[in-house]
């Protein structure tokens, strides 16, 4: 059986399905496998498409889970999409992980995590409840993969006005099981009020209540997956290790990166690219962690001034020098940000987002005389963000069909003030009450 244990605690071991339901370990720790498995290029042999892929790589990390059973079925529930690696010439690739629902890569841990959880809560006598507070694209992933799931049920909260029409569009199309709230606040206050309520009696009387969010290991091994896919398909075309580079914020799916070339799969240099942001390249130059204020960028969704999973990577590599061996950390400003998305289309014939341009500009910055096959990561669609890159292409981008779906079912939510009474009377409405 493969133990999952907290990173401040190696005695504090639980199975998989443990710390996919707790999120957080009990000590404030966050959950990392006690060991990594060993697989070679050759242990993928047979598995062509991205769900057998998916299979063979998580097999061992559901070793003796009561969801080992499962996963064939979680594979494909998590997936039922393309990840497209497509060379761009001069030794450069783009592997595209914005074709699930939402169009960003955290589609597919939330799936990951949606079908799970609801797997496990299949006998139990009353829902589990997701709370989430959001400034734009996770509860949206976390939504659409929630959405008429089976015992699970999911609250989104976010702060009205302070989220693009875009993405708030992607919030408000839900019913059923999924029930978005626009509060009267920022962000923080969002957060302030899912915290309450799980420290909430009434709350807890009414609901099984659990989260979703980032640092669930949950998100983290489906996303292994993708540099499985993509190294693979690279090391089976040219027989070589790709170097790639991952625009970083959280440092999720960079870590997911690193774990995947521990496992063994055929991976060359890792590079994280972040925006201005500075803790990850502070680290790596100082030797010391620092957390800083988190900074406004043109790629908002990597506006991260203290990385919970820093935590992890410093459990993996416990120093500086240790990491420096494993990574390497680029910083780009928002005007190299806009330079790249504007050059996109000349340079490469792509219309970068935000926070991809980011992985442009890293690459552009390597001796052009490099040898070494790189694959940018492209983490979300252009059309997420028409607001930077529309006016920099100079024309509008196409909406992808699936996020256009999505969109065209917004409809009005309750809009909230920041208070426990106002959000138990927007999520009890809809239920009888005297309930427990
Ligand atoms: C979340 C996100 C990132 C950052 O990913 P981390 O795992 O937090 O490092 C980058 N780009 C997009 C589009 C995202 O949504």
């Amino acid at each position: 059986m493969l133990h999952y244990v907290s990173t401040r605690d190696a005695d504090h071991d639980v199975s998989l399905s443990t710390a996919l339901q707790e999120g957080l370990a009990p000590d404030g720790g966050l959950y990392v496998p006690e060991h990594l498995p060993e697989l070679s290029p050759a242990a993928f042999d047979g598995c062509d498409t991205v769900e057998t892929i998916a299979e063979r790589l998580l097999t061992p990390f559901f070793d003796g889970d009561r969801l080992e059973g499962d996963l064939p079925g979680i594979c494909e529930a998590m997936y039922g999409f393309p990840v497209p690696l497509r060379e761009l010439g001069r030794g450069t690739n783009v592997l595209e992980l914005f074709h699930g629902p939402t169009a960003a890569f955290k589609d597919v841990g939330a799936r990951f995590l949606a079908d799970s959880l609801a797997r496990l809560n299949e006998d139990a006598d009353q829902p589990l409840t997701i709370l989430v507070a959001t400034s734009g694209d996770t509860g949206a992933a976390v939504a659409a993969a929630f959405w008429r799931k089976p015992n699970v049920e999911v609250v989104v909260l976010y702060p009205k006005g302070k989220v693009s029409d875009r993405q708030e569009k992607q919030l408000t199309g839900w019913d059923d099981n999924v029930q978005t709230v626009a509060v009267d606040g920022v962000f923080d206050d969002c957060q302030q009020l899912v915290k309450q309520a799980f420290q909430d009696e009434t709350w807890n009387e009414r609901k099984r209540l659990s989260s979703a969010n980032s640092i669930n290991i949950g998100r983290l091994l489906p996303q292994m997956t993708y540099y499985a896919v993509a190294s693979l398909r690279h090391w089976r075309t040219h027989g070589t290790r790709p170097n790639i580079i991952v625009p970083s914020g959280n440092l999720g799916n960079g870590l997911a990166c690193l774990y995947a070339r521990e496992c063994g799969l055929p991976i060359g240099e890792v590079v994280f690219a972040t925006n201005e942001n500075r803790p990850v390249t502070h680290y790596l130059e100082s030797g010391t962690y620092e957390a800083f204020e988190t900074q406004q960028t043109l790629a908002t969704a990597m506006d991260v001034g203290d990385p919970s999973n820093m935590e992890r990577l410093r459990h993996h590599w416990p120093s500086a020098e240790a990491l420096r061996e494993t990574i390497h950390a680029e910083r780009v400003t928002d005007e190299e940000i806009a330079t790249q998305i504007e050059r996109g289309p000349d340079a490469w014939g792509e219309t970068w987002c935000p926070h991809t341009a980011t992985a442009a500009e890293v690459r552009d910055r390597l001796d052009p005389d490099d040898a070494h096959d790189w694959i940018l990561v492209a983490t979300a669609h252009p059309a997420k963000f028409p607001e930077v890159v529309e006016p920099r292409v100079g024309h509008d981008v196409d909406i992808p069909e699936h996020l256009a779906e999505v969109m065209a079912r917004s409809k009005e939510v309750p809009l909230i003030e920041p208070t426990m009474d106002g959000l138990g009377e927007a999520v009890f409405a809809s239920e009888p009450s005297g309930s427990a």
